[in-house]
């Protein structure tokens, strides 16, 4: 299929046509001035949608969400006996999400593995994940602009990656060129709305990719990461140098489009009840309480140390070698105490000078 063009005036049209199908989410600032929070919401026509800033959480959720009923229950008695009354919610609708930047749609990428069931883990098919995953086009909005926290370029990806997108959207100064990577984008690209996109368009939107490529600093070679950190693992004073200024909040993995981790419980009133998975974070303290009140990683040291781990070391040896972080920088952007998980791996592997934490050009 050729590429595609929606101009600004025809995009809330074309969103609108697109939600006769699926359920639409896309970035919108939720303050009431220029500096409000951008977050993803789903799609209303006079929404406040906005594209010229990285929203702050990653669009994890609108395929993983933060909190969601896995199975209905009812006790009661049946022939004298205890009975158990079951109901599985229904399946999700279909999704488009709209705008997210390459990285986000790179996050859904680590968690595949984990749960589709080909991992080496020998993990089970989670049908709750998959079935939203299956159903959610990913539309990526190719970033005009870096941050100075962004470094995709270390792992793999950049600005106009489309590993992990269904179509890739480039913002021109009159609209969107829409380039469909992937069959299920297809379907969002099925609207009368859009014109076929021109010679002059395409070669504008390739020197946008270029300009904001060129734009983030040379990547630092990572390849010694998975074991530079297992060498470090009992190396308690690099650890404590690390974590000295870490508060425990959590926010980092909150925030990261590719933490996977989960808890689930049962909440009941009466005879009715629900069992709820809910997001999990492993740097809060109560992450690894055990039944019997051990606790494995009691202090900061050991949770930062597990984090950063998990993801430049653990998962990589698990998973081909892939780095289970997309570089979105959220985690450094979004830390209070200004902990740079870039600097953690390039101190564990011995790289001074890093080219990558200097300013970039348009930080
Ligand atoms: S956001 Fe920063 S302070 Fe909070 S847990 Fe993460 S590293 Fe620690
Ligand atoms: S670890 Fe930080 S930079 Fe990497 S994907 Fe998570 S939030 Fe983004």
């Amino acid at each position: 299929m050729s590429n595609k063009f929606i101009s600004h005036e025809k995009l809330r049209d074309w969103l609108e046509d697109l939600s006769a199908r699926f359920e639409v989410w896309a970035p919108v600032n939720t303050g009431q001035d220029a500096k409000g929070v951008v977050v993803y919401r789903p799609f209303v026509r006079d929404g406040a949608l906005e594209f010229a800033r990285k929203p702050v959480e990653s669009a994890k959720h609108t395929v993983f969400p933060r909190s969601e009923t896995l199975v209905n229950f009812k006790t009661g008695a049946k022939d004298g006996k205890p009975a158990l009354e079951l109901h599985v919610p229904e399946d999700p609708p279909a999704r488009a999400v709209f705008g997210l930047p390459s990285c986000d749609a790179r996050g859904f990428q680590i968690f595949d593995p984990v749960y589709n069931g080909s991992g080496t883990q020998g993990l089970a098919r989670d049908n709750y994940y998959l079935r939203r995953r299956n159903a959610t086009v990913l539309i990526v909005k190719a970033c005009s602009k870096v941050l100075n926290t962004c470094f995709c370029n270390w792992v793999g990806g950049g600005p106009a990656c489309t590993e992990g997108a269904d179509v890739l959207a480039t913002e021109l100064p009159d609209g969107f060129i829409l380039a469909q990577v992937t069959a299920r984008g297809e379907a969002a690209l099925g609207s009368a709305l859009l014109a076929p996109a021109s010679d002059s368009q395409e070669k504008q939107a390739r020197k946008l990719h270029e300009e904001a490529g060129a734009a983030l600093c040379a990547p630092p070679d990572l390849s010694a990461s998975v074991s530079a950190l297992r060498g470090k693992f009992d190396d308690s004073a690099f650890w404590e140098a690390e974590a000295s200024k870490c508060l425990s909040c959590g926010a980092c993995t909150y925030l990261c489009p590719t933490c996977y981790c989960f808890n689930i419980t049962d909440e009941a009133r009466g005879v009715l009840g629900a069992r709820i998975r809910s997001w999990d974070a492993c740097m809060l303290p109560l992450f690894t309480m055990e039944a019997s009140g051990h606790n494995p990683r009691t202090g900061k040291i050991q949770r930062l140390r597990n984090r950063i781990g998990h993801k430049f070391s653990y998962y990589p040896s698990l998973h081909n070698g892939r780095i289970a972080c997309c570089g979105c920088g959220r985690c450094i952007k979004s830390c209070p105490s200004s902990v740079d998980i870039r600097r953690i791996v390039t101190d564990a592997i011995g790289i001074t000078g890093t080219a990558g934490l200097k300013e970039q050009k348009n930080g």
